[in-house]
């Protein structure tokens, strides 16, 4: 993973460097997955559906260097938008860490385990299907576990 500074997740966003801000990510795959806004409330759904770039049964980015030569629109996130972005998962790393809580226990980083988040049933893996087979998103509208106490 290069040179990551010993506990660098408990350091502020801010000042991690970009080795260090891409290992934070658990891998969760949910910032992958299609929302849906209600017209008329701006009420924002969420959905099982994921972008085509994902990989549905890991969860993870099957092109992540290359992403934005496919999916132009693919979020980019920053410190500041970690804190301010409302349909990320409660449980995702850069936002817990934006509003200066700890890591889940079950985080790679603590755990020393890839697969901990699959089993502590936040990862978008095994349970989402591509947008080239889903058809409307309306049709796949569900409610994921947006509670942060699986630490
Ligand atoms: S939601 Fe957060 S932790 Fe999960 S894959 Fe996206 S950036 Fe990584």
């Amino acid at each position: 993973m290069g040179s990551l500074r010993e506990r660098f997740w408990e350091l502020p966003l801010a000042d991690l460097t970009t080795p260090e801000w891409e290992a934070l990510c658990d891998g969760c795959g949910r910032c992958c997955l299609h929302k849906v806004e209600d017209e008329d409330t701006g009420e924002v759904a969420d959905t099982n559906v994921a972008c085509k770039l994902l990989d549905c049964a890991s969860g993870n980015c099957s092109d992540y260097r290359h992403r934005k030569a496919f999916v132009p629109d693919c979020l980019q996130l920053t410190p500041k938008l970690a804190g301010e972005i409302e349909w990320l998962p409660q449980t995702c790393a850069y936002v817990r860490r934006a509003h200066g809580r700890p890591l889940p226990g079950w985080h790679y980083l603590l755990s020393g385990d890839r697969e901990a988040v699959i089993r502590a049933g936040v990862s978008a893996a095994g349970r989402v299907i591509s947008e080239t087979r889903a058809g409307p998103l309306e049709h796949h509208i569900v409610e994921w576990e947006t509670e942060d106490d699986q630490a």
